[in-house]
């Protein structure tokens, strides 16, 4: 059975970014590729990498993720820099979710930067 991948972009999640996921093949080449992971470990509850792709400065000692929380979507809004030889870069996007029977969105601007030659999830900024 193939599974579509959550993160949106169509492709099956084996070749999107159950790739990247914990225990799989390589670590995400770009900064989006990265985005798009952890919003796909929150959708599949891989806490793991989640916390393996949190910058160090700024991880948090664990993670609980909230169980009511059903995501519906992802859109990537805007990409900076970020790509297979970048050192930093941003990614702002908007999750859509369910919680308690309301529809809402998490709508971030988010920077990633590279650590030992993976890209780590460093903080965002929460918009409107
Ligand atoms: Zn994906």
């Amino acid at each position: 059975m193939t599974v579509r991948c959550p993160c949106g972009t169509g492709l099956v999640l084996d070749e999107c970014c159950g790739r990247y996921l914990t225990g799989g093949a390589a670590p995400a080449p770009t900064a989006e590729a990265l985005m798009r992971s952890r919003y796909t470990a929150f959708v599949v509850g891989d806490v793991a990498h989640l916390l393996a792709t949190w910058h160090p400065d700024t991880r948090p000692p664990s993670l609980e993720l909230d169980a009511g929380t059903r995501w519906l979507g992802l859109d990537v809004l805007d990409v900076v820099a970020g790509g297979p030889l970048a050192a930093a870069g941003e990614v702002e996007f908007r999750a859509s979710h369910v919680h308690g029977g309301r529809r809402g969105a998490q709508h971030e601007r988010s920077r990633f930067s590279r650590v030992g030659g993976r890209w780590h999830y460093l903080d965002g900024v929460a918009l409107p």
